[in-house]
């Protein structure tokens, strides 16, 4: 008979602080599952990148992401990345941040500053003062072209049909070299329809990128050619405010 009143001993996982073994096990099932959608699909796992969400998480749980050798994080909203960033990216300066909420043009100065890669380039106006604060600090951030392929109006992104006549325009009129494409779709449709439209138009026009796949649904996109997925719940967990 085992005495009630005597404690388990603890395991290794539960010593760790509530959250980093999750995180660290999250991130492990998440690299998994995008090595099986590679591998299904007859590609090599190492063209499909991860940028872990890190929206509405603190700093102390992102590091065990870090910590596990993640190195692409996403964030929605400047302020936030402005106020987690710096610090761990003094620890880790390899870390590279995607923007991948929208942007508002008068936060475009921030946005060049902090971040690697913008996914979410979607009118001219910001195109304009995105080239502004490039020409201005030298620093260039890759560029993405978010594609609002269900064409719902509460959506940010560019229509479908208006993606051509916003990429000339980048490159002819404000110089800015565009490396892809990004898509969110629609929660309510099959996703697949809207991923292979993005690949066919990233291809059509000599784009490389293809940011499209969230939890849900990043092995689908995987398999219609997606070059990173952007994946938060299924590695930190379930937010705790809306985002
Ligand atoms: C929040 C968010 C994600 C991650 O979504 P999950 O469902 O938590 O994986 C990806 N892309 C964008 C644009 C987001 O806003």
């Amino acid at each position: 008979m085992t005495d009630p009143t005597t404690e388990p001993a603890p395991s290794p996982a539960a010593a760790l602080p509530v959250g980093e073994a999750d995180v660290a096990a999250g991130l492990a099932e998440v690299r998994a599952g995008i090595a099986q959608a590679a591998g299904d699909s007859g590609r090599d796992p190492a063209t499909v990148h991860l940028v872990a969400v890190s929206k509405t998480v603190p700093a102390a749980g992102i590091l065990p992401a870090l910590e596990a050798g993640q190195r692409l994080f996403g964030e929605n909203y400047v302020q936030e990345a402005r106020a987690k960033w710096p610090e761990l990216r003094a620890r880790f300066p390899d870390a590279e941040l995607h923007l991948v909420g929208p942007l508002q043009s008068n936060k475009a100065r921030e946005a060049v500053e902090l971040f690697d890669v913008i996914h979410a380039l979607d009118r001219l106006s910001l195109a304009a003062a995105l080239a502004k604060e490039i020409a201005r600090t030298g620093r260039t951030p890759r560029l993405l072209i978010q594609v609002n392929t269900g064409a719902e109006p509460q959506k940010g992104g560019v229509l479908p049909e208006q993606a051509e006549a916003l990429l000339a325009e980048c490159r002819d009129t404000h110089g800015l070299a565009i490396n892809g494409l990004m898509c969110v779709p629609p929660v309510a449709d099959p996703p697949s329809a809207h991923f292979a439209l993005l690949a066919r138009l990233a291809e059509r026009h000599n784009l490389p990128i293809l940011s499209m796949g969230m939890s849900a649904d990043y092995p689908a996109a995987i398999q219609l050619g997606a070059t990173h997925v952007r994946v938060g719940t299924a590695i930190f967990g379930a937010r705790a405010r809306p985002a």
